[in-house]
């Protein structure tokens, strides 16, 4: 199957299916099981870590896609992605790619990337985590906070701080089993928005992960955990496309109705301005995030850039949009105050925007 009959199916369930779906999911905040079966099935990942460039950018398409209907089942996707697949993929050893890729690409197995905690967000070097060595391996004791897809997660990379005694401190990520002896997985967190996303909290009491489940087979931390959170901040980019864009698409067909008096809403000058705006907005963050792929796909301020702009567009524009069509955008079957909801987590996971903001300032900041 070429690539872009593949966007073109993704495209037809997600306007034909996943609207429906992601109503009732929004309420009953549960793990949308079918709908992420049919997404694997239908092949969502499975070109994506074939050799070409041009693969990646479908599937940040199928992303966009996905979100303008269903953005919580974007959210588990790309969690899948940039949490497990995108890690194993880039650093794992040999051993660890046979072991665990084939199960992850196919949605057998779910995998999570724990970073965050509850004193320390997306810098590593806040973390209270630490990985002990002792014999045959490490021993990891500490928190993680809000993790994706945990709940229904078997497999969990866990970044650490790593105590060297006397020295400066060094990171890594290491690969816990599900039911591993001291881990515990907490209860799924209640969420404003993408409550269809399963995220839960995780302890670790002397949890032992042998040497070779230290992704990369090398204390590397740094260098994997910036990647991973790149790789993230670009899925999330498209996911806020995706959110604004199905917004827009609500309010043109809700303002192109027509009304009592014969005109319609998009026949006044303030609706059309207004989604002119909206509408350069969506194209510049399209083509910025197309460019940043293109062309800067390892470059950290770029990448913030693209999500910065797109979450801030997509609360924005949101928001704009339920002021364009009233009362309409209120109720929960019209979409619009899901999106809403929905939007507000671009600016906060993969690193709020403030941090964001912070690495676009550094070189100006170096001494
Ligand atoms: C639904 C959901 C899913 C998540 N999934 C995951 C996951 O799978 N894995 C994971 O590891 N984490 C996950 N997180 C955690 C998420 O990544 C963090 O909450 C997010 O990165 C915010 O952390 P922060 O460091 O930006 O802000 P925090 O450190 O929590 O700070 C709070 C606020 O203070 C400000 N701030 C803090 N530090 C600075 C600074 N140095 N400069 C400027 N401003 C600052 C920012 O405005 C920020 O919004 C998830 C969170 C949510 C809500």
């Amino acid at each position: 199957m070429m690539m872009n009959e593949l966007v073109e199916k993704i495209e037809k369930y997600s306007n034909e299916v996943l609207v429906g779906a992601a109503r009732y999911y929004d309420q009953v905040e549960e793990f949308p099981e079918e709908q992420v079966k049919k997404l694997f099935d239908l092949g969502f990942f499975q070109s994506l870590y074939a050799e070409s460039n041009t693969h990646y950018q479908h599937y940040l398409s199928n992303l966009r896609l996905v979100s303008h209907h269903f953005p919580a089942l974007a959210s588990i996707m790309l969690t899948q992605e940039s949490h497990a697949l995108y890690p194993f993929t880039k650093f794992g050893t040999s051993e660890q790619q046979a072991r665990y890729l084939p199960e992850l690409l196919l949605g057998n197995q779910f995998g999570s990337f724990a970073l965050n905690e509850e004193h320390s967000g997306s810098d590593i070097t806040e973390m209270l985590t630490v990985a002990e060595k002792v014999a045959g391996g490490w021993q990891l004791t500490g928190e993680k906070q809000y993790i994706s897809n945990a709940p229904v997660a078997s497999l969990f990379l866990i970044a650490a701080r790593v105590i060297n005694r006397g020295q400066e401190d060094t990171y890594g990520v290491f690969i816990v089993k599900q039911g591993a002896k001291g881990f515990e997985v907490g209860k799924p967190e209640d969420k404003m928005g993408i409550r269809a996303l399963p995220v839960a909290n995780i302890k670790m009491t002397n949890v032992f992960v042998s040497e070779d489940e230290v992704l990369g087979g090398c204390l590397n931390g740094e260098e994997q955990v910036n990647a991973i959170l790149n790789r993230n901040r670009l899925a999330v980019t498209a996911q806020a496309i995706g959110i604004s864009e199905g917004a827009m698409k609500r309010a043109l067909g809700y303002v192109s109705r027509k009304r009592n008096i014969g005109k319609r809403l998009i026949d006044l000058q303030n609706t059309q301005f207004k989604l002119a705006e909206i509408e350069t907005k969506l194209y510049a963050d399209n083509a910025l995030l197309n460019q940043v792929v293109t062309t800067h796909q390892d470059d950290d301020r770029f990448i913030a850039m693209a999500k910065l702009s797109a979450s801030n567009h997509a609360i924005d524009i949101t928001e704009t949009i339920i002021s364009l069509v009233g009362g309409y955008g209120y109720m929960k079957n019209n979409d619009i105050e899901r999106l809403i909801r929905d939007a507000k987590i671009t600016a906060i996971y993969g690193s709020s925007s403030n941090r964001l903001r912070k690495i676009i300032a550094e070189p100006w900041t170096a001494c």
